[in-house]
């Protein structure tokens, strides 16, 4: 069966082999000395599945793509604040090596441009350079899960030739945006860049973010949500250059690219995608990159804003075991909305109740805010001289020993017998 898939990207890939437009990035003399023709693709499912179709396997510099990761790190360091006191989040529209802060406030405008990602390399606590490259180059290793190594010739044509990055850091330090000494900063950020990965690995990295922070290969949990929220939403603003714009409509994933000729795009909750190709195009994005995203989105149907269906009915079914007792049965994950549908109909129906048992054991998954509104539930029926039972056989909805009333069962016949009892005594002439 992954055959299916497998053909799926062979035949995209095989689509785009004859866009040889674009040129090498060649403002890094080494960039300049890769094979034009490599081409590799990799996806990975939200539970670690991988498919590869091309030069999946050869190694490439994540340039740019260390941004965002970078910017994780200093978010998880530091917490948003912290970070957001030193960088913006707004989309600059400039190339992103501009030399460039916004003007009212000094701040790099987000963290996907150069001075963004110089500021965010300064953030990262550490005793040194040393140290701080070590925890950079760790974080973005359990992101791919193996270890990446640096590109010491990249890493040496870059430095040698980082006029412009270092003009950005001593900007940076003039406007009191970098507290360490610029060179430092610097090195480290040109050796982030020259980390080598493959379009497998990026195709990893996006997986995990897709699952929120945790990496479905190695299962580790190696960022928070909320890390993983802030920095995906700034990757949909600014991840693609100054061309966020058209990749929102056309692609309509969270994605980064890079000057070595990687994308990582990632379809949250669903999947990680990685692809290769070093040609780029006059924003610097890999032209045959942009190409197979763009197809892979229309084809699959990847777009995150895809409006597929009207949103599925939480309420599996509703039925009445005996009189005077009705069943609420769930199913599904139970975010704000469904849990807003289950509340209001058991609203309106309550005059054709006295007990109401919600049936949350079909449940996948279920958010704060869902549980929030569920677990109140009970006590609103009881304000009304009604009762309200939870059968949770796994604790989906009550979770800890302080939640735990007399309300929840494991089975809904435990459930109806209780109600049984508890329309006897409340209810001794008429249940009704
Ligand atoms: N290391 C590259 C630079 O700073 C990264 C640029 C990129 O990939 O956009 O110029």
């Amino acid at each position: 069966m992954a055959k299916l898939v497998q053909r799926y990207l062979d035949r995209i890939r095989e689509e785009h082999v004859g866009d040889t437009g674009g040129a090498l990035a060649d403002y890094i003399p080494e960039l300049a000395c890769v094979d034009p023709d490599g081409f590799g693709m990799s996806l990975s499912s939200a539970d670690g599945f991988i498919y590869e179709s091309g030069d999946a396997a050869l190694e490439f510099t994540i340039q740019s793509i260390s941004k965002p990761f970078t910017y994780a790190l200093a978010l998880d360091r530091l917490g948003a604040s912290a970070v957001d006191a030193k960088i913006g989040v707004e989309p600059s529209g400039e190339a992103f090596n501009e030399i460039s802060v916004d003007r009212a406030t000094k701040k790099p405008k987000n963290p996907m441009i150069n001075a963004g990602a110089i500021a965010a390399v300064s953030l990262i606590p550490a005793a040194g350079p040393d140290e701080r490259f070590a925890l950079i180059q760790d974080f973005y290793s359990s992101f791919a899960g193996r270890r990446l190594e640096l590109d010491d010739q990249v890493y040496a044509s870059e430095k040698a030739t980082g006029s412009r990055n270092r003009a950005i850091g001593y900007m940076l330090q003039s406007f009191g945006m970098l507290d360490d000494d610029p060179d430092e900063v610097l090195d480290v950020y040109y050796r982030q860049c020259s980390l080598r990965v493959t379009s497998t690995d990026l195709a990893k990295m996006g997986a995990t973010l897709a699952r929120g922070g945790v990496n479905p290969q190695t299962g580790r949990r190696v960022s928070t949500p909320d890390v993983v929220k802030r920095t995906l939403s700034v990757m949909v603003t600014c991840g693609m250059y100054d061309a966020a714009g058209d990749w929102v409509s056309a692609v309509g994933m969270p994605a980064k690219s890079g000057v070595g000729g990687g994308i990582v795009a990632v379809l949250p909750g669903q999947l990680g995608i990685g692809v290769y190709s070093p040609l780029l195009d006059d924003k610097g994005n890999s032209v045959r990159g942009v190409q197979v995203c763009r197809s892979l989105s229309e084809q699959l149907g990847l777009h995150f804003l895809t409006v597929a269906r009207d949103s599925r009915a939480t309420l599996r079914a509703v039925y009445e075991p005996r009189e005077g007792i009705r069943v609420y049965e769930t199913h599904g994950d139970l975010l704000f909305c469904g849990a807003e549908q289950v509340v209001r109909v058991a609203d309106r129906e309550r005059d054709d109740f006295e007990v109401a048992i919600l049936d949350v054991s079909r449940v996948d998954d279920i958010d704060d805010a869902a549980r929030a509104l569920l677990s109140g539930m009970s006590a609103a029926l009881r304000a009304q001289g009604k009762a309200g039972y939870l059968v949770d056989p796994d604790g989906v909805v009550i979770r800890s020993e302080k939640e735990l009333e007399a309300v929840r069962f494991r089975t809904v016949a435990d459930a109806v017998e209780e109600a049984q009892g508890w329309l006897e005594q409340n209810r001794p002439v008429s249940p009704r």
